[in-house]
């Protein structure tokens, strides 16, 4: 049998428990062998550069999968110079590895896929699992008219539906403002320590 791998991509800036919740429940959910994260140099569909760089965004979620065995994370987007886009990654992990590929993402990101390089390539390459997202009405009809192929290929999960995410987070930090029980204390010591985010762009 081969491994079913489960990928995370994301900014990760910072990595939360929203993240390693869905994971987690992917993980689960799928009888996955392995997640890997896969922090982006930086997504062409974001308005803002990042707020904090990369090397810190990989090390944050180094620290955050270190105690989950089956977590890991991937350098692969932020070796490669230039945006990241993640047909290029699924394309590499496809070619790469000989496991069977599940591409997870937030309702919020599904419903952006449309927008994203070679869209159409996507579920070629990878299952898909979408997870529900709090705040956030996943509208099905375009894609699926767009992307037929999408239907076979997705896999709905109802999630832990935890209302985090980075931006907040960043607000918070910057704001003085509590980080502990939204993030591994790790990422949290990282961050103090680093004095990340600390204006808010
Ligand atoms: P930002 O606020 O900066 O956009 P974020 O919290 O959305 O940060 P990303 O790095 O953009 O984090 O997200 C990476 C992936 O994780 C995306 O597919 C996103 O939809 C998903 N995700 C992030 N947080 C959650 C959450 N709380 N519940 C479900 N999915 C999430
Ligand atoms: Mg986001």
């Amino acid at each position: 049998m081969t491994d079913r791998i489960g990928i995370l991509g994301g900014t990760f800036d910072p990595i939360h428990y929203g993240h390693l919740a869905i994971a987690e429940e992917v993980r689960v959910a799928l009888a996955l062998d392995r997640v890997l994260f896969v922090p982006a140099a930086y997504q062409p569909l974001k308005a803002h550069r990042p707020g904090a760089d990369a090397h810190h965004r990989l090390a944050m979620a180094r620290l955050a999968c270190a105690t989950n065995t089956f977590f890991s994370v991937s350098d692969v987007e932020i070796a490669r110079p230039g945006p990241s886009y993640t047909v290029t990654t699924l394309q590499a992990f496809h070619d790469a590895e000989p496991g069977e590929l599940f591409f997870i993402l937030g309702a919020d990101a599904l419903n952006d896929l449309l927008r994203w390089r070679e869209a159409a390539r996507i579920p070629e390459l990878t299952s898909i699992v979408a997870v529900q997202r709090p705040g956030i009405t996943l509208n099905m009809k375009p894609l699926f008219a767009a992307l037929p192929a999408l239907r076979e290929r997705l896999t709905m999960i109802d999630g832990p539906r935890l209302d985090i995410s980075s931006s907040e987070l960043r607000q918070r930090a910057a704001d003085k403002r509590p980080l502990r029980y939204l993030m591994p204390d790790s990422v949290v010591e990282y961050i103090a320590e680093h004095g990340l985010y600390q204006s808010h762009s």
